[in-house]
């Protein structure tokens, strides 16, 4: 499988916004002191500079002078990081976070980060203190629910739009000619009946032409399409082979939705929640099958740290697959011999006494790295794509209990 060297990044990227995303939801402060600003990528750095300061001089009505002094000082933090950048945010935009975080014991600690180019464009300015920093948006930006095609109708009118993680995206609508049921006077009822199918097969056309312009060309990105309508209108659009067929064969479910406007987008992607959510591990699925069928088949697969790393050393990794609850760092160790040793340990722990398994000696620790940026930085220079694999499936929780949340497909047998 060819690699795309953006991708790899990519994935590295949404790693660390992770990773940074599960420290911010673990603060708190002891008032309304964390301060979080989306910035959008159209937003001047200068009018962002402007509204800080004035949330700064606003700040100096607050009556605790422990949270005044706080909120101010976070205030102050984001500015200065703000100097770094130029007219405009990098592209998608940054979110900053500051404030004093409690540190248990009535203490406190300044923390301030910054995160730029989120994987997907910020909408909005916004800017906000409470007592935690707001990481939701950011969330659901990671959430990887990939891209869907949605059409909403009925024999009226249709919508059609995307689902891209979790926003939808309503993109063009058409309404009908289609007669209503009751004829007029002086129309003989079978010509009438005949007009009005003509109206609802062209008006199929219609919405099956809107929706094939706007997801054909989107084809080998999509993860699937989803149809909503009252019945049997949905059912009679798919059944009647409207819809290019390398669209319908990618149609993930059809749904009851009662209304056909751009709010049926919305109901359409809430009534269709049990199937995302199949649709979200189904990749993850495929990668674990594919990993026990080369474990039980053959030689061609790897787990645990030490073997996948020596795997990776040698370029035989074809995808690396990591458990996305994987919380650990590797310690690297050596002893006065020259033998490197590795140990993989709880990213809460401290660093473990460690003997060398070779000569005896006790080593010293020479590095201490999370264990996935160790894995991906191998796998990034070999040319390994790196797959996370969620625990929210049987063989994924497994990949996590049993195999230490570390494996990979080789793309040739090593013995190791
Ligand atoms: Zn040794």
């Amino acid at each position: 499988m060819s690699t795309d060297a953006e991708d790899v990044s990519k994935d590295r990227r949404k790693y660390e916004f992770r990773k940074v995303i599960e420290e911010l939801r673990e603060y708190e402060g002891s008032g309304t002191q964390l301060v979080t600003i989306y910035i959008p990528p159209d937003r001047q750095i200068s009018d962002v500079v402007a509204h800080i300061t004035q949330e700064h001089s606003e700040a100096s009505n607050i009556k605790s002078k422990q949270t005044r002094t706080n909120v101010q000082d976070a205030l102050t933090s984001i500015k200065d990081r703000l100097r770094y950048y130029d007219t405009y945010p990098p592209e998608n935009g940054i979110v900053l976070f500051s404030g004093a975080v409690s540190t248990g014991g009535g203490q406190t600690t300044m923390v301030t980060r910054s995160l730029e180019s989120p994987p997907e464009p910020i909408q909005s300015f916004r800017y906000h203190c409470d007592s935690d920093f707001l990481t939701d948006p950011l969330e659901n930006m990671l959430a990887d629910k990939g891209l869907f095609g949605l059409i909403v109708l009925d024999r009226r009118e249709a919508n059609v739009g995307w689902l891209k993680g979790k926003r939808v995206e309503p993109v063009k609508s058409a309404s009908s000619l289609v007669p209503g049921k009751q004829r007029k006077g002086g129309q003989s009822a079978q010509r009438f009946a005949r007009l009005r199918l003509e109206a609802i097969d062209n008006f199929y056309q219609e919405v099956a032409g809107m929706a094939n312009d706007l997801f054909v060309p989107k084809r080998h990105e999509i993860d699937g399409v989803l149809v909503g309508g009252p019945s049997p209108t949905k059912d009679e659009f798919l059944d009647g082979d409207y819809l290019h067929h390398e669209l319908a064969d990618v149609v993930v479910g059809k749904f009851d939705v009662s209304y056909t406007d751009e709010s049926g987008l919305h109901d359409l992607v809430d009534s269709a929640q049990d199937v995302l959510a199949d649709q979200e591990v189904m990749k993850d699925k495929a990668e674990m099958e594919e990993f026990f069928e080369k474990l039980h088949g053959g030689k061609k697969a790897t787990y645990g740290f030490e073997p996948t790393r020596q795997n990776l050393m040698m370029g035989a990794v074809d995808r690396l697959l990591l458990s996305e609850d994987l919380r650990s760092d590797v310690v690297v160790y050596e002893c006065p011999d020259d033998h490197e040793e590795y140990e993989v340990i709880d990213r809460r722990h401290d660093d473990p006494d460690h003997t060398c398994s070779d000569c005896g000696s006790a080593s010293e620790k020479t590095e201490r790295e999370d264990v996935i940026e160790y894995l991906m930085s191998i796998a990034e220079q070999r040319g390994t794509e790196t797959k996370f694999i969620s625990t929210d499936f049987e063989k994924g929780e497994q990949l996590h209990d049993a195999f230490g949340g570390i494996a990979g497909i080789l793309r040739y047998e090593t013995g190791i």
